[in-house]
């Protein structure tokens, strides 16, 4: 490696200091810098584009389920956020406030956005006005604060997020919880198929519920660290938005009614998770489904070659972008191959072709895969075929990679000092029996500062809540009362 590729590369390592390494990723993958604000930062085009790849995704499957994107002002009128009283207590140490407009004060203070049920509602008891307005789904794509008082990092923890939010307002209860699970289930799909990240389903318990609401359901991701990450979470929030912001309507016989509400809310928290899980101690390493190069052509060549190898190339990188794949051909004169092999690598590229006279002479093609450098030769003829089924491995591999690591983390735990003893040996999930009392979690967090990250469910989906299934051994892990709860203790992110 030459002098300069080294400063290029990632000098932390994954295993021994995953929160420097992670920062080293962020900043020398070229996808986020740190803003002069403490705990903001600024995406640079190649995080932005990761962040677009899920927007696209996501965007594109809430438009088939009937969801609407508006756009309601950054700024809450105090008296607004007001009307519904756990979201001011919920909210309130985390709430960045507006005091003056140019050189006056103003009337009354604005709050910036921490979530926007209490602008969003008020107008949503205004346009609903009969059953047949409802259901009414809308979402928007922006930014919010939260003055956050533990440690920031980058896309996991920022004061200034971008997300998308949804708010809905359903006749039933029912039409509620279908809600709920489809986005949930959008969520996972989200985790699952794009980011190749596998995830637990669960619920929050009761004194971790999102303020106001009656429940909610979140997707939980293991980073290879041992660290839970809240995924996404959707929230039933029953009536008490509706009642708040009156959001009635009139049902069939001109009775009026109160609506039942839902949130649900996917941060770039899940970029912090995509780069956590799959990167390496040599940079990003990327799903092929966004990664904004996709396949990366780097020609090697000598001088008496160069004509024939970059022709050659060339004919390769047009066939493939004709097969819509996002194709990079890499054939910079100043850079030899071994500087651009690592700087791809570094950049997350998932797969890529290697060209030398021998290739051209043999209408081969060399394929390596960044995530283990599995190489392989295809046929010029059928490359196009070869580099799709190539990109679906390279997933593959990163998902069951990923899978292993959560099904191996899963322990089960019976006592105070087995949970502590595992988490604290292991990290990962520590599945326990529990009677339902924070007094048991208080326990736990003070010494390890572990915590319920979710509970799972079972019959979750259609039109109910999902029943937290009953423990096989009936006393709590912590304390030995009587327990009919099940809870996953984890550290979090
Ligand atoms: P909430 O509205 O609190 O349910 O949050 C919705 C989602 O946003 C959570 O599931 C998190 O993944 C994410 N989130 C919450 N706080 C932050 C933050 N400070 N930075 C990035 N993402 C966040």
């Amino acid at each position: 490696m030459s002098d300069e590729s080294q400063e290029l590369g990632i000098t932390e390592s994954k295993s021994h200091k995953p929160g420097e390494w992670y920062a080293e990723v962020v900043q020398k993958a070229d996808l986020a810098d740190y803003a002069p604000m403490g705990g903001f930062i600024v995406t640079k085009p190649r995080g932005y584009a990761l962040w677009e790849a899920i927007q696209e995704s996501l965007d594109g499957w809430f438009k088939d389920t009937g969801v609407d994107n508006v756009y309601f002002p950054m700024f809450i009128p105090e008296s607004f956020l007001e009307r519904e009283k756990d979201i001011v207590e919920g909210f309130d140490p985390e709430v960045a406030w507006v005091t003056h407009g140019g050189h006056d004060e103003l009337e009354e203070r604005l709050a910036v956005r921490p979530t926007s049920e209490s602008i969003i509602a008020p107008f949503m008891a205004d346009w609903t006005r009969s059953h047949r307005d409802l259901p009414m789904r809308l979402n928007q794509w922006c930014s919010v604060v939260r003055w956050e008082a533990t440690e920031t990092k980058p896309f996991f923890r920022t004061k200034e997020f971008m997300w998308q939010e949804g708010h809905t307002a359903h006749a039933t209860n029912e039409g509620a919880w279908e809600e709920v699970w489809t986005r949930l289930g959008q969520y996972e799909r989200v985790y699952e198929d794009v980011l190749a990240i596998p995830v637990l389903r669960g619920k929050k318990p009761e004194h971790d519920k999102f303020p106001g609401a009656d429940t909610t359901t979140t997707v939980e991701a293991l980073m290879p660290d041992g660290k839970s990450v809240q995924g996404a979470t959707s929230h039933n929030l029953g009536q008490s938005f509706a009642e708040a912001f009156d959001i009635t309507f009139a049902d069939e016989n001109e009775d009026e009614q109160t609506a039942y509400t839902t949130s649900w809310g996917l941060s770039w928290r899940a970029l912090g998770a995509l780069i956590m899980t799959h990167s390496d101690d040599q940079g990003l390493v990327l799903p092929p489904t966004v990664a904004p190069t996709q396949v990366v052509i780097v020609p090697i060549w000598q001088e008496d070659t160069k004509e024939d190898v970059l022709e050659y190339s060339e004919g390769i990188a047009d066939d493939l972008e004709e097969a819509g794949f996002r194709v990079e051909l890499d054939d910079r004169d100043g850079r030899n191959p071994g500087f651009k092999f690592n700087e791809h690598e570094l950049n997350g590229v998932p797969l890529r072709l290697e060209i030398g006279p021998h290739e051209v002479e043999d209408a081969e093609v060399t394929l390596v895969h960044r995530p283990d450098n599995a190489e392989s030769v295809a046929d010029r003829d059928g490359i196009v075929d070869a580099v799709d089924e190539h990109l679906d491995e390279i997933f593959d591999k990163l998902y069951e990679s990923a899978e292993e690591t959560l099904e191996a983390n899963v322990r089960e735990a019976h006592s105070p000092e087995e949970i502590l003893g595992t988490i604290g040996k292991h990290g990962g999930y520590v599945k326990t029996p529990w009677c339902g009392d924070e007094a048991c979690e208080e326990v736990i967090k003070e010494k390890i500062a572990a915590e319920i990250v979710m509970q799972p469910l079972e019959d979750e989906g259609g039109s109910t809540a999902g029943e937290v299934p009953e423990p096989e051994h009936d006393e709590c892990g912590v304390c030995g009362d009587p327990a009919d709860e099940i809870a996953y203790f984890a550290k979090s992110y």
